[in-house]
Parts: C-alpha cells; structure tokens; sequence
C-alpha cells in the first residue's frame, strides 16, 4: 500500500541545461577551462564562449564581447 514514493525521487538532476546559453557551435562552454572566455554584455546569447570557436588563440581582456554582441552594438 505505501509503495508508490519512488517515482518522484528520479529525474531531477541534469534538468537545469535547458536555458544554458550556448556558444556559437551551438555546444555549452564550461566556463571552468581555460579555453573559454566571458562575453561582457550582460544580455549575451552566448555567455562564455570557446576560443576556438571566435578564432582566437588566448583569452582577451575583458571586457570582451563575442562577435554576435559587437554586431548588434555597432550597427
Ligand atoms: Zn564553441
Ligand atoms: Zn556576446
């Protein structure tokens, strides 16, 4: 009678991915590694972002916006 409490303890992890922001090749960049780097515009699409990805080789100083921010600014 009491054995249905199982159902809800599964599942409820890995769920906080769906409004990651993603880098430009559309994967997520762990902001942990060295090879990523912070876009500074709060409003981003990206967020951070992989090097290779924006074509450079070491991190910039920040402030840094990706070219998607740069576009939208300077148009
Ligand atoms: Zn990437
Ligand atoms: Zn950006």
């Amino acid at each position: 009678m009491c054995n249905s409490s199982v159902e809800s303890a599964k599942d409820i992890s890995k769920s906080d991915g769906a409004s990651q922001a993603l880098c430009v090749c559309g994967d997520v960049a762990d902001k942990n590694t060295e090879c990523t780097v912070k876009c500074a515009n709060e409003n981003c699409p990206h967020g951070f972002l992989h090097l290779k990805c924006i074509s450079i080789k070491r991190k910039p100083k920040p402030p840094y916006y990706c070219p998607s921010c740069r576009h939208t600014m300077w148009k």
